[in-house]
């Protein structure tokens, strides 16, 4: 049976394929995370070596379309061995900057209401492979990518060792080598993989989707905060602060007239201290079948100078990739513009 190869560290590329040279590893490592993704393109191996590659490894995702968005955006659709199809999307900045937007599981099982890819429920965890695959296609199509997300479809830390695994690669200097302060992983809130995070590391950034400090609110919107409420999730997060010295984002997913009034920004305010925050304001982006309101831009702008004047850092995300259904939240693989 072939091995994939994407999440293979050097030395387990060569104990899979038993290579003579220790260096050989390295070498097939630094193609394949650079995008090469055939062995025969891999020039500096002998012909017999990559004939053998050819044989024992694989890449198992494939490329099923691409779009492309007047602002740049661009979104994967990817097919897996299991026929279940994943979206990945790739975002870059004015500068030219570019961030992989990543997918950790096809579909999500947690039901934030707000949410299209919580609308799919779980399908299933993706393996590290699989996480490290888009990057790798994304790397092969548009070249070095300096961040990335945990921010497409699933809950990263409803599949963390997959996912230490991947960002493992991710870092190593033969590959990527992508910095930990470059990587954000973005979830819900799952107290106790917080706390591993925090013992047994990758240090990186994370954010959490709060969406609102008021936890009967919470509740409705983002049903884990049953099981791990609000006061849990602040401890684990000022564990982790403590832990790695980094500031947290908060995610406030802005829903008009449900988390914009003045009430949630008392409760936002109380909630911070003592954490260090920056507050990620994302105007909800309307997916099929789910019935919010957008806030108009004024509204947006109100909640965001409400921070600011509280000495709140914020950032307000842009809403780039609408147009291809590739916006936080839009990611759904019974999309109709890809079908
Ligand atoms: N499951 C993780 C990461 C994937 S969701 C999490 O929930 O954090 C990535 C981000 O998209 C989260 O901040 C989530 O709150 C946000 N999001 C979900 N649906 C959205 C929508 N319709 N509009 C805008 N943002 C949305
Ligand atoms: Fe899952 Fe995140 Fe969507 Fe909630 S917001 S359903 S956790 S992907």
């Amino acid at each position: 049976m072939k091995i994939p190869v994407a999440s293979l560290l050097p030395d387990e590329i060569s104990g899979s394929v038993r290579l003579r040279h220790k260096y050989q590893g390295t070498q097939i490592f630094k193609w394949v995370q650079s995008g090469t993704l055939k062995f025969q393109d891999m020039t500096n191996l002998s012909k017999v070596l990559r004939r053998t590659l050819n044989e024992k490894l694989y890449i198992s995702s494939k490329l099923e379309d691409t779009l492309t968005d007047s602002d740049g955006t661009v979104k994967l659709k990817i097919k897996l061995e299991d026929a279940s199809f994943i979206e990945t999307v790739l975002l870059t900045d004015r500068n030219g900057r570019k961030t992989a937007c990543l997918s950790t599981q096809a579909g999500c099982g947690m039901g934030c209401t707000f949410c299209r890819t919580g609308k799919m429920g779980l399908k299933r965890n993706l393996k590290s492979y699989e996480i490290v695959e888009q990057m790798l296609l994304l790397v092969s199509g548009y070249g070095r990518i300096t961040n990335m997300v945990f921010m497409g479809m699933g809950e990263p830390l409803e599949n963390p060792e997959n996912l230490r695994k991947a960002i493992e690669v991710f870092h190593h200097t033969d590959g990527g080598g992508i910095s930990l302060r470059r990587i954000t992983v973005s979830t819900c809130g799952i107290v106790p993989k917080i706390y591993d995070m925090a013992e047994n590391g990758p240090h990186i950034r994370i954010a959490l989707s709060l969406i609102t400090a008021d936890p009967v609110l919470r509740s409705l919107l983002v049903p884990v905060n049953r099981r791990y409420p609000l006061k849990s999730v602040k401890d684990a997060l000022l564990y982790y602060q403590e832990k790695t010295g980094k500031r947290i984002t908060l995610e406030i997913v802005l829903l008009k007239g449900v988390n914009d009034r003045a009430e949630d920004m008392e409760r936002l305010l109380k909630f911070i201290p003592p954490l260090k925050v920056v507050v990620n304001i994302i105007p909800w982006n309307p997916a099929e079948d789910i019935r919010f309101n957008e806030p108009s831009p004024s509204g947006v702008l109100r909640f965001k100078n409400m921070l600011v004047k509280a000495g709140v850092a914020v950032t307000e995300r842009y809403r780039r990739g609408r147009g291809i259904n590739g916006a936080c939240g839009q990611l759904c693989v019974i999309d109709p513009v890809l079908k």
